[in-house]
């Protein structure tokens, strides 16, 4: 069969630092070629599309069916594809992790809709296209759900190393960029998928609570893949969690420097597992920064997102990964229901004493399929802003109030964190020492314009 599967165009079409490969379209595009079909990729947004020009490359991709993924902060971009790409294929699907979260209602929110995919879907697309293409009735296979029922999930793939490596091939790899990389072309790659940890804002529907991982042999195979066959060797490592299991860790780093790999790479931490014998091992292997869920300052609202790790934890992974010359990002949350504007303070003076070099703070929004949306249903703090994209589409609104947090509040205390943080003289003269290209000046200083702009509005 002709399949198109599609990343919808950006809300707007302006620069951005970060563009990064959907990774799991190209993970569904190689098991799907596998099974003999015709799969081409259209990342709109990557391309920058406007919408007319991507209707017409939808129109000119004559494919029979159309598959399109989509997250919920940005819903209403995969909404708007599917609508324009319904006249053109016979068959329609949408999955991601929007469709992962919200089940059946997705019906709801796109009447065009002839199929949606939930999970883990690298054995059930195949199987769903194979029912179309045999004129078999799909509704029953696991993952489906069609408007009248939801099936069951798909079982998790047991052993990762049995997956394809992503379809590359297929993308534009040559215009995913990170600003904060140290070379200018990157691309992403999972080498674990699941977490057992049970943090409540967490949305867990695609990859569950088991942590499946794949061997060091499998994962050094697709790097050695990515920097030769790609000429691409800055890497985010998307998983949750990378180094959970320390001797795959080191069985990693160890062939990256055994095999003579020149890259660099970025992972995310969790600060209660890390400790120096593994950071200094990572170092050597290419690590050049590790981002930490830090969240908060305060050990009340750690336990209110039973996050399962302490300040003191992240005092010491901070130091230890600084002390093992890895950049640090900490990711901060401001608006936790049951801390006040102060404890919210402290968090910010937090993120400042950690002397993380990057940090991603963010209003504290429930999505879909959470503990913490459940509760904050449950007691009248969240509030709608969109039917059509549970979160709001500009991400400019808060959607969770109580009587610790008004709009104004949460606003102020967003502001002042990126004030606080990022416009500081010291922080902003070392950012200028270390631009190595002509495109990371462009990214920064976009960047730079729009937190100045936004945080005096
Ligand atoms: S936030 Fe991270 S550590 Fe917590 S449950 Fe989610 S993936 Fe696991």
């Amino acid at each position: 069969m002709k399949i198109l599967l599609i990343q919808p165009p950006p809300r707007r079409i302006e620069y951005e630092g970060i563009i990064v490969p959907p990774l799991g379209l190209a993970y569904l595009a190689a098991a799907l070629r596998g099974d003999g079909h015709d799969v081409q990729i259209l990342d709109a947004f990557a391309l920058r599309l406007d919408w007319d020009t991507f209707e017409a490359r939808v129109a000119g991709a004559t494919a029979e069916l159309i598959g399109v993924t989509g997250m919920t902060p940005i819903v209403d971009t995969s909404l708007r594809a599917l609508e324009i790409a319904r006249p053109y294929c016979k068959y329609l699907v949408f999955g991601g992790a929007h469709v992962s979260a919200v089940g059946q209602k997705v019906f709801q929110q796109t009447p065009e809709l002839d199929f949606a995919m939930y999970g883990e879907c690298e054995a059930a697309f195949p199987q769903l296209v194979r029912a179309l293409e045999n004129h078999e009735d799909p509704s029953n296979l696991p993952g489906v759900i069609t408007r009248e029922k939801m099936n069951k999930p798909c079982e998790l793939l047991p052993d990762l190393d049995e997956l394809p490596f992503p379809a590359r091939d297929l993308l534009p790899n040559e215009l995913y960029r990170y600003a904060l990389s140290r070379r200018e072309r990157v691309t992403t790659m999972f080498t674990s998928r699941g977490c057992p940890y049970n943090c409540v804002f967490c949305d867990k529907s695609t990859f569950g609570s088991k942590w499946r991982a794949r061997s060091a042999e499998n994962i050094l195979a697709e790097v050695e893949e990515i920097a030769g066959r790609y000429d691409t060797r800055s890497i985010i490592i998307y998983d949750d969690l990378f180094t959970v299991d320390k001797k795959r860790v080191k069985e990693f780093c160890e062939g990256v420097v055994r095999r003579g790999l020149k890259i660099d790479w970025k992972c995310e931490g969790r600060v209660n597992i890390i400790d120096g014998e593994m950071l200094a091992l990572m170092k050597r292997a290419g690590c050049s920064m590790i981002a930490y869920g830090v969240e908060s300052a305060n050990q009340h609202g750690l336990d209110y997102l039973n996050k399962g790790a302490t300040p003191d934890q992240a005092r010491e992974a901070f130091a230890a990964t600084r002390k093992a010359g890895i950049r640090t990002m900490g990711y901060f949350i401001l608006g936790i229901p049951v801390e006040t504007y102060e404890d919210a303070r402290k968090t910010i003076n937090f993120a400042l004493e950690l002397k993380a070099d990057y940090a991603q703070f963010s209003i504290l929004s429930p999505f879909p399929n959470t503990p913490m949306y459940e509760d904050a249903v449950k007691k009248g703090w969240y509030r709608e802003v969109d039917a059509q994209n549970p979160m709001d589409k500009d991400l400019k609104r808060p959607v969770m109030l109580n009587e610790n947090w008004d709009e104004e509040k949460l606003r102020n205390i967003l502001r002042e964190a990126h004030r606080r943080f990022y416009l500081r003289p010291g922080r902003l003269l070392r950012e200028v020492f270390s631009l190595r290209s002509p495109s990371q000046l462009k990214s920064k200083l976009s960047a730079g314009l729009r937190l100045l702009k936004w945080s005096h509005e």
